[in-house]
């Protein structure tokens, strides 16, 4: 099997067998971008240089006999609203397509500390904003399993790379479902950690009071792995929970007797394929006879999170937004004055999605909305959050699909904002609750993956990291590796 279908920790092994170097492995996944890139189209930039003096630093330390972690030497891809010292951080729009941040990411730090190669920057829905990655500034990214496809989105660059062997593992980042969602769509493994659990400092902002960022891998294992590398409290981002990361692979163990699952009936939502849905259920039939008790349970607010998403989402990246005015960073363009430069930066380099956004959010803050809309959705946030509360009081996880769908067709839904907002109905609550939860691949559809999630209490990573492995050691769709059209 070529090098770059493996998984990070199986490759951690050859490397310290020192049956193949870091540099080996990184030009073999190099080239496999140099192969497949033309038509995944998953990077925005490629940083195959330093990648190949970060393997080689490995190597050094391997010959002198240092113990190296995991992660070093393996190839991963890091979304590019994430910031990189050096290296450009687009976010995908063309405001900032020539921005180059004088600093790293806290989660960028520690990966270069723990010796990670960094291939490149992935492609994403600009500014995260959208489930496709078709509102990217640049391109769109195509999905490796069929590539008139969509990865999904926001983070589909992350996750196709990681689907077509681009990167052995990736970071993306997730406010409504941007790690699950595409994860799902390209039958790898997303897990969006609770708010808090992971340093924001350094991600470009869409959402403060929801995003997240989280690892997307081929399997569990490798999950847990670089969940135990980037969580852990920064005294940088303010929101980041001051408590001790657990070592998250300890609970890699192919056990769940006794867990409590529960399938809230209201994730069943009108739309959904019926092959989503039977993959869904046949997997808790599966974790039942795995030793799980089940419950059918009921959260009635389900319907109400996508709308107060949309306003609360929006309210903040209108407000988070305003930074790109054309005067400190990023792009600009001349104007009469200086309302004229704003207007005319703002018209020119901002795509329809991120404007649609700006304009829904100033007008839930405006005056006079304010309380009908942004305070009303927050109220609705709570409620949602009831739910969650009330529904962990009798299950330790709770099972849903990622989405309703499998991946769709590019340009399906580019016309139809509300049909591509759907998509995140499954993954939504979850952000506004701040809880934790993982998409895991559970079944195919015509040939395209389907994602089962499984939410976990606030700081519950342990336990759904455990349900997931559990149920990956039992099945093989993790093993499956997109085609690109190969025999
Ligand atoms: N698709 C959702 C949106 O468009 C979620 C995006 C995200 O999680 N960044 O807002």
């Amino acid at each position: 099997m070529e090098l770059f279908k493996h998984t990070a920790s199986q490759l951690h092994e050859k490397i310290i067998e020192k049956e193949i170097s870091a540099v080996e492995l990184t030009k073999a996944v190099l080239g496999r971008v140099d192969s497949v890139d033309k038509d995944v189209q998953a990077y925005i930039t490629r940083t195959s240089e330093t990648a190949l003096a970060q393997a080689q630093a490995v190597d050094s330390k391997i010959q002198r006999g240092e113990k190296v972690s995991v992660l070093a030497g393996i190839p991963g891809a890091l979304k590019d609203n994430i910031c990189t010292k050096g290296i450009k951080t687009t976010c995908a729009s063309k405001i900032l397509a020539t921005f180059v941040p004088p600093y790293d990411a806290t989660v960028a730090e520690k990966l270069a500390a723990e010796d990670a190669v960094i291939v490149g920057k992935a492609n994403m829905d600009e500014f995260a904003m959208g489930g496709s990655t078709e509102n990217s500034g640049f391109f769109p990214t195509h999905n490796p399993w069929n590539l008139e496809t969509v990865p999904g989105g926001s983070s589909g660059g992350s996750a196709a790379a990681v689907a077509a062997g681009e990167a052995i593992w990736a970071l993306g980042s997730d406010t409504g479902g941007s790690i699950r969602q595409p994860a799902a769509y390209c039958g790898v493994v997303g897990l969006k950690p609770t708010y808090g659990r992971v340093s924001r400092y350094g991600l470009v902002a869409y959402a403060s009071s929801l995003d997240q960022i989280g690892p997307i891998t081929r399997d569990v294992t490798d999950s847990a792995h670089v969940m135990n590398i980037i969580s852990g409290y920064d005294a940088k981002d303010s929101t980041s929970i001051n408590t001790g990361v657990p070592d998250y692979t300890k609970s890699l163990v192919n056990n769940i007797k006794g867990l409590k699952i529960g399938l809230p009936k209201e994730y069943f939502v009108a739309g959904m394929d019926t092959e989503v849905e039977r993959a869904i259920n046949k997997a808790i039939e599966q974790l039942v006879a795995l030793g799980a008790e089940y419950k059918e349970i009921s959260m009635p607010h389900t319907e109400y999170a996508l709308s107060a998403y949309y306003m609360i989402a929006p309210a903040e990246a209108s407000s988070n937004l305003a930074r790109y005015d054309g005067v400190s960073f990023g792009h600009r363009v001349e104007g009469n004055d200086i309302i004229d430069m704003y207007k005319k930066t703002r018209s020119e380099a901002f795509g329809a999605e991120v404007k649609r956004r700006i304009m829904l959010g100033t007008y839930a803050l405006s005056s006079g909305y304010y309380d009908a809309y942004y305070l009303k959705a927050l109220k609705v946030r709570t409620l949602v959050k009831q739910d969650f509360d009330k529904a962990f009081e009798q299950v330790d996880v709770l099972i849903t699909p990622t989405a309703p769908t499998t991946a769709f067709k590019l340009g399906e839904k580019t016309n139809d904002p509300l049909a591509m907002y759907l998509q995140d109905v499954c993954t939504i609550p979850v952000n506004l609750s701040g809880v934790p939860a993982i998409s895991i691949p559970c079944g195919f559809a015509a040939g395209m993956p389907i994602g089962m999630q499984i939410i976990g209490k606030p700081l519950g990573e342990e336990t759904i990291i455990r349900a997931a492995y559990t149920f990956e050691q039992n099945n093989d769709y993790h093993k499956g590796f997109a085609t690109l059209g190969e025999v």
